[in-house]
């Protein structure tokens, strides 16, 4: 279909746009052009777009056409029912990751006051999101990436969350601190993986995705770490790739954890291990 020359109305708008991308992302990206909801997207597809929304319009589908994902272009996704500003600085939130909120809720939902830390926090989806589902908690966040530090700040200032920040590489910056919870999205592919070269993922920070060649050198760098920052009976618990589980229970296990455990996400697949601190020994 060509491109009209005069900025159409909303049908003809959409209808050049599924042409060349998904409808429901055009659908998405009309919205945002027009900030606007669903509802009026569906019941005025007679209403014209002007030029300026037109041109706006059509760069954001040339844009998402070329593969840039939907979240980066309209800067945001949501997570746990909440919106969360994302940029090329930081990995957009996934469903999945929502098992981690999930057990750190079902673990500490009834605990006030426990002392959390995220690290590798980017978007800051896991640290906000639990120091509004806990607010009594105490809640840190690492990340070594200065911008994705400035995305997750300003999305805790957003959603009036009360977080601390720490600019830094895994515990280095944290001294002797201890904590009750230590919950991890690091990043987890295969170096080498094709995955990384694929669909949404190629504008995605490599630094949050790729960890070695066998994608576990910083699960293994947390795991091995982390029991000298839990307090004793406290929890690691850490997203990790389909195919990772085994190694991530056997990485927890060389560290000293008890309760070994793996948690399966939305599609069925074992998603998050993790353990209990019980503090006895000294941790290696
Ligand atoms: N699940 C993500 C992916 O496969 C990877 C996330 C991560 O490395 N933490 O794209």
């Amino acid at each position: 279909m060509d491109t009209p020359d005069a900025a159409p109305d909303i049908a003809g708008a959409l209808n050049w746009a599924r042409a060349r991308i998904a409808v429901v992302d055009a659908r998405v990206l009309l919205r945002h052009v027009l900030q606007c909801s669903a509802a009026r997207l569906a019941a005025y597809p007679e209403a014209r777009l002007d030029e300026r929304e037109w041109a706006e319009f059509r760069s954001l589908i040339e844009r998402r056409e070329a593969g840039e994902p939907v979240a980066y272009l309209i800067g945001e996704r949501e997570f746990y029912g909440r919106p969360f500003m994302v940029g090329p600085a930081v990995l957009i939130p996934r469903p999945d990751t929502e098992l981690l909120i999930e057990l750190a809720l079902a673990h500490f939902g009834d605990k006030p006051r426990t002392r959390i830390l995220d690290l590798g926090t980017g978007s800051g989806a896991l640290a906000v999101t639990l120091a509004l589902e806990l607010p009594d908690a105490d809640v840190t966040a690492v990340d070594r990436s200065r911008e994705a530090l400035l995305v997750a700040m300003a999305n805790a200032a957003r959603l009036k969350a009360s977080v601390s920040f720490v600019l830094g590489d895994w515990f280095s910056q944290l001294g002797g601190d201890r904590y009750q919870l230590i919950v991890a999205n690091p990043p987890y592919v295969a170096a080498g993986d094709p995955h990384l070269g694929e669909g949404d993922v190629r504008f995605e920070p490599g630094t949050a995705l790729a960890a070695g060649p066998q994608g576990l050198d910083d699960l293994a760098a947390i795991a091995a770490q982390a029991p000298r920052h839990l307090e004793p009976g406290g929890w690691l618990f850490m997203e990790h790739g389909y195919d990772q589980a085994a190694a991530v229970r056997g990485l927890l296990t060389d560290a000293g954890f008890s309760s070994i455990t793996s948690w399966k996400d939305l599609g069925g697949i074992e998603r998050v291990s993790g353990g209990q601190w019980l503090g006895r020994g000294e941790p290696r």
